[in-house]
């Protein structure tokens, strides 16, 4: 673990140049353009990221494809891909505390969570896939004596990444370790807000041995790199985790160029259930505030729904409060901070508004409910409860990806699974009930795509996170998310 001596030593260490990662090489972008970034934690200057433009995609694109028709890396001998995945893990690891401080100036998220979900899972990821890329088979079909039918999975070629500000090292690293493992290129596009740390991996990826044009980071604009890549003609799969907003203009581009494979992982409006049968509602509670209000609320399997019986609403509503309350919004370099800041000024004013919104639709406020740590410089909201909320406010529907639960009661198991099941959303959700055919008969009912019991959030990358309905179409982590980076190929051979 990182100690609070090593977090101040690198609280004003430099960071990455204004370049992008292209071909092997930092290089300017070809506009000269660049975008000043402001910290969260106290609105300082932290430096510059260069604003790529789509003549900077095409070059990476060229880059990634031509390393892959060369085969420097598609056709490298699999014991050598993976001990070059591996020297990446490793070098994650010997830079956890620069990176997982890096990531919390940038995007504002608690130290003591950023260690863990982004140095700490981006490595763990890393040696997963590095461990699976001399295990994957193809198969040989049932077929009669005189056909030998095999079925093969080769990578598709280049991939098109684009991650979001929340934690961009962990879920980069879920596109990265399978889209290599299977021996793709890749160009990886940052989110504006948290450019830094992909920036740092890309450099540490090729200390490790990755080929030149293996991986490419090109940086700027959502609208102008982003963009730019989901309409690009030599771009094979598109991943993608972020807003549905940005999710539906992807799949438009694919339709509007090559139609691209595009894979989803969006937001979610997660259900988080008390049933009376649970006994320890003080653990449900703590468990349930720390479900919606780590990295202040800005996680997508957030737990801001918190579903809860009506004969223990006002029991539990007490001790969720008390823990709501407990929780230590504060500087994100403090190792006793639980809940840190806001990504960005944009965010903060995003999750203000549906505060306000929620007090004017006459909503009952518990806790919380204003910006907070003002003298700070930064961008911080209080861990805010509205009780009461009913199923079609706007508090219930609308993803907020900020610190702010709504509290709804319910009385029977089905009227818990009709709300569980009243949003667009199906990410994730859980039941806490000491009843195991009830907890059964939840998992299959609610139609998320995690279901968690007697717990909220956590789980490590040997399973998948994805959603169902508006929740996106794909799914990371697992070895099932390796298909996403392969194309079938059927060879059917005469043997007569
Ligand atoms: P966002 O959609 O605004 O941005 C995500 C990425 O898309 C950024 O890199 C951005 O620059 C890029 N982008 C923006 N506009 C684009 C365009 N027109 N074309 C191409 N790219 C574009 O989302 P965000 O605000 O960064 O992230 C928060 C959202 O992500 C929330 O909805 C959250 O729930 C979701 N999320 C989902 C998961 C999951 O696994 N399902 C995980 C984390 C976050």
């Amino acid at each position: 673990m990182i100690t609070q001596q090593r977090i101040d030593a690198l609280r004003g260490a430099a960071v990455p140049p204004a370049k992008l990662w292209i071909d092997g090489q930092q290089v300017a972008a070809i506009k000269g353009e660049e975008r000043a970034v402001t910290s969260p934690i106290d609105g300082s200057h932290l430096g510059h990221f260069a604003a790529g433009s789509r003549e900077d995609v095409d070059l990476a694109v060229a880059a990634a494809r031509r390393v892959f028709e060369r085969g420097d890396w598609s056709k490298m001998p699999p014991t050598q891909r993976k001990r070059i995945m591996h020297k990446i893990a490793d070098l994650i690891e010997a830079h956890a505390d620069e990176l997982a401080v890096l990531g919390s100036r940038d995007n504002g998220t608690e130290i003591s969570m950023s260690f863990r979900a982004e140095p700490g899972s981006a490595a763990a990821t890393m040696r997963y896939y590095a461990e699976s890329v001399d295990k994957l088979y193809g198969e040989v079909a049932p077929t009669d004596a005189s056909t030998l039918g095999m079925i093969l999975k080769e990578p598709v070629g280049v991939v098109g990444a684009i991650i979001p500000w929340n934690f961009p090292l962990m879920i980069g690293a879920w596109k990265l370790g399978p889209a290599l493992a299977v021996g793709n290129s890749i160009v990886v596009k940052p989110p504006e807000v948290a450019s830094f740390s992909l920036l740092r991996l890309a450099e540490l990826c090729h200390e490790a041995g990755l080929p030149p044009g293996v991986l490419n980071v090109v940086t700027g604009k959502g609208s102008e790199v982003g963009a730019a890549i989901a309409e690009h003609m030599d771009v094979d799969v598109l991943v993608f985790t972020g807003s549905g907003g940005t999710g539906r203009r992807l799949l438009q581009a694919s339709a509007n160029s090559n139609l691209k494979r595009v894979y989803l992982e969006l937001g979610g409006k997660s259900p988080n259930i008390i049933f009376e049968d649970y006994e320890n509602l003080d653990k449900a509670a703590a468990v349930a505030a720390a479900g919606i209000f780590r990295n202040s609320g800005q996680v997508c399997v957030a737990g801001s729904r918190v579903l809860v019986q009506r004969s223990i609403y006002q029991p539990f509503l007490d001790k969720f409060k008390a823990a709501s309350e407990a929780i230590q919004l504060g500087d994100p370099l403090d190792l006793a901070t639980t809940a840190g800041a806001i990504a960005s000024e944009d965010q903060m004013r995003s999750i203000l508004a549906k505060i306000e919104r929620a007090k004017a639709d006459g909503l009952e406020l518990v806790t919380g409910g204003n910006q907070a740590r003002m003298d700070s410089g930064g961008t911080y909201v209080e861990p805010t409860v509205f009780t009461h909320v009913p199923e079609q406010n706007a508090l219930a529907q609308e993803e907020v990806f900020g610190p702010v639960a709504a509290v709804t009661p319910f009385d029977s198991e089905e009227e818990a699974i009709a709300l569980a099941n009243s949003t667009v959303f199906g990410l994730a959700g859980a039941a806490w009930t000491d009843n195991l055919s009830r907890a059964h008969r939840v998992v299959g009912a609610v139609k998320t795509g995690v279901m968690h019991v007697n717990t909220y959030g956590g789980a490590d990358v040997t399973v998948p996170l994805g959603g169902h309905g508006q929740s996106g179409n794909g799914h990371d982590k697992s070895l099932h998310a390796l298909d996403k980076y392969c194309n079938l190929k059927t060879a059917w051979i005469s043997l007569s």
